[in-house]
């Protein structure tokens, strides 16, 4: 364990400031989305021409509506009314998605001169995800530019499953600490550090790995475990929110778009890994 304390971490925020898309208004609404997310993050670097994915929607309504259009006979429907069920159950709202650039100011914890990989080939990935509350938030992963889309699908994938994501920030609230951040379960991906017991570059060194839920997901070899705290989790019997397990929706997800999963290796385990090489 390398220690530190990080910065107090916050909760990704953006939270109730959200818009439906249903119906027909939905194309209007997906083409907000980039704006409506923007707002809510506040004075952000402004997207790049090559990154931008623009927001999608998880929600199965979208598109063409299944309710024929009404004719001058047919009857008007019965108003709505609060007793109905489902007139009054929210619907959770869609996903959405920005790739925006990144600067060595804001990975200031996270990147330095010598890196592998420059700051213009990164990018910071905004993603809706599913809360261990429950509810949507808004994350952010720091990838490799060239796997940004493919990211963003994956997310997709994750938030329509309601897979439950504790946090998504930037490993520079944690002030680059991969331990700190782990014990946080916070989601990450690019960190320009050595191979976990090595010395060679991590893949997330690339911004071509991301460690999923870390606490709830830890990386084991033999008898370590990290995080220490993520010990009670080395068990993977159990089915905890967040866990991942052989063929559920995230390795799925993950595996549809070429990413493969630590948690099959020999030895260590790394269940909290996913990456595009491999390793
Ligand atoms: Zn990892």
């Amino acid at each position: 364990m390398r220690g530190g304390r990080p910065r107090a971490p916050t909760r990704a925020g953006c939270d109730t400031a959200q818009v439906r898309a249903r119906g027909p208004l939905s194309a209007a609404i997906i083409g907000l989305g980039l704006a409506v997310l923007c707002g809510c993050e506040g004075a952000g670097a402004p997207p790049t021409t090559t990154g931008l994915s623009g927001a999608r929607s998880g929600a199965p309504s979208d598109g063409p509506t299944a309710v024929p259009p009404a004719s001058a006979t047919s009857p008007p429907p019965p108003p709505a009314t609060s007793a109905s069920p489902t007139a009054s159950a929210p619907l959770p709202p869609p996903f959405r998605s920005a790739i925006k650039a990144v600067t060595a100011e804001g990975l200031s914890a996270s990147w330095r001169p010598g890196c592998p990989v420059p700051v213009e080939g990164l990018r910071a990935v905004e993603v809706t995800f599913w809360g261990f509350d429950g509810t949507a938030h808004t994350g952010v992963l720091v990838v490799e530019a060239a796997v940004a889309q493919d990211v963003t699908a994956i997310m997709s994938d994750l938030y329509g499953a309601r897979f439950p994501i504790e946090r998504m920030e930037p490993v520079d609230l944690y002030g680059g600490d991969d331990d700190a951040s782990m014990a946080a379960n916070n989601t990450s991906a690019f960190n320009c550090r050595a191979v976990t017991g090595g010395s060679s570059w991590s893949e997330h060194s690339y911004g071509r790995a991301i460690d999923v839920n870390p606490l709830v997901n830890p990386y084991v070899a033999g008898a370590v475990v990290l995080p220490t705290a993520g010990t009670a989790y080395a068990d993977r019997a159990q089915d905890a929110p967040g866990m991942i397990h052989a063929g559920d929706d995230v390795v799925r997800a993950f595996a549809a778009r070429g990413w493969s999963w630590g948690g099959t290796w020999a030895s260590p385990r790394d269940y909290q890994h996913f990456s595009l090489s491999g390793r």
